[in-house]
């Protein structure tokens, strides 16, 4: 069995969830904002965001390496002040590591400046669950 939530396709997310992303990522700006994405019947529904093991220190994405996984762990999201949606090469190597769907908000974290990505850095669609 897999650690990340078996073989289930991820399709979509909930607009709730990404709401809460598009916050967190504004809030935690100028800084990044990374967290762990949970998934129910192929669908992200909710954010693991510690702030005390992540939001110090240079690299909020590669601390992610360092958080609890559980069953329903399908992967990572992480915020770009820097207003580029595009996996840094860093990035690629968390992603081929940790998860099956990444996504990546862009400064100015709005419903048109996230990305989804697969673990070969691949864009992937994912559509919003009301
Ligand atoms: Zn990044």
């Amino acid at each position: 069995m897999s650690l990340f939530g078996g073989q289930m396709e991820i399709s979509g997310i909930e607009r709730e969830a990404l709401e809460f992303i598009l916050g967190a990522s504004r809030s935690r700006y100028p800084q990044e904002f990374a967290g762990v994405l949970r998934a129910k019947n192929g669908v992200i529904i909710e954010v693991l965001w510690p702030p005390e093991t992540i939001s110090s220190g240079r690299s909020a994405v590669m601390k992610l390496h360092m958080l609890p996984l559980d069953p329903s762990t399908c992967g990572t999201v992480h915020s770009h002040p820097s207003g580029s949606a595009s996996p840094s090469q860093e990035d690629l190597v968390l992603f081929a590591k940790y998860g099956r769907v990444h996504i990546i908000v862009a400064e100015p974290f709005d419903e048109h400046s996230w990305r989804a990505y697969d673990h070969r850095g691949k864009e992937i669609k994912l559509k919003i669950v009301e």
